[in-house]
């Protein structure tokens, strides 16, 4: 579904992603595991249009995708999960559900689709009109990622969704990924928590300053020595 191929991106002259080549399959989760700095937030931004690769080649199905604007990424099935959220704060969680739905105008259905997101994320239900920047950080993490799903996208890429939330919200979030999922949305998952992103998705990659070290099934990614010392703590 997405193939990535040997992709070269600088901020300035700062070498951020070294000859990258990755793939993902239609209904894979596929996690891109690796420290702070190490590209990962880049590598999503490339795919989703924001940034563009000096060299290399983005197919997804059957377009070339590589510095095409971000739009039309969206548009064509790609929706993005930024890092830290970003929801509007001074909108209600449903207006932040019906911008997410603002490349498509079939109004009928778009209600249906805000009534789907609210079975996904029961809490974002009971807080329709609550503005989003009051919302806690587990709750603004589900609604952007419900935000995202209102783009109906085949291919959902997810940026650190972990980051700085308790270990039982970490759970739930990652519950509502594998049921994301086996509703038919494929996903790439960056992340720094490899232990829980490794517990989900099928292939992982590993990524250390700019490189691709290592690849395989999250399986073998777990048992693997290199990445229990590295990544989950050493157990
Ligand atoms: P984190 O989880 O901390 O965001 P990451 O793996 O997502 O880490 P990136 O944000 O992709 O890493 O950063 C990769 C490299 O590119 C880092 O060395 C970072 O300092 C650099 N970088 C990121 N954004 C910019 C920018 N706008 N300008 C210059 N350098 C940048």
């Amino acid at each position: 579904m997405l193939q990535v191929n040997n992709i070269d991106v600088f901020y300035g002259n700062i070498h951020a992603l070294k000859d990258i080549s990755l793939e993902v399959n239609e209904g894979e989760i596929v996690t891109l595991i690796g420290a702070n700095g190490a590209g990962k937030s880049t590598l999503l931004k490339t795919i989703s249009g924001l940034l563009k690769p000096k060299h290399g080649h983005i197919l997804y199905l059957t377009q070339q995708i590589a510095g095409k604007p971000a739009q039309g990424i969206v548009k064509s099935g790609i929706s993005h999960v930024p890092e830290g959220r970003r929801v509007f704060s001074n909108m209600s969680v449903e207006e932040n559900l019906e911008l997410g739905a603002y490349l498509r105008n079939d109004r009928e259905q778009i209600k249906k689709d805000i009534q789907q997101v609210y079975e996904l994320f029961p809490r974002l239900d009971e807080r329709r009109k609550q503005l989003s920047g009051t919302l806690s950080g587990g709750e603004q993490q589900m609604l952007a990622m419900g935000r995202a799903l209102m783009a109906k996208p085949k291919l959902l890429l997810l940026d650190e969704p972990s980051m700085g939330l308790a270990p039982l919200i970490v759970k739930q979030i990652f519950e509502i990924i594998q049921m994301v999922n086996q509703q038919g949305t494929t996903v790439l998952l960056v992340e720094q928590n490899a232990n829980m992103a490794l517990s989900v998705a099928d292939r992982a990659y590993v990524i250390e300053t700019g490189k691709i070290v290592l690849s395989g099934t999250a399986k073998e990614l777990q048992e693997s020595e290199e990445v229990k010392a590295a990544y989950l703590g050493g157990l």
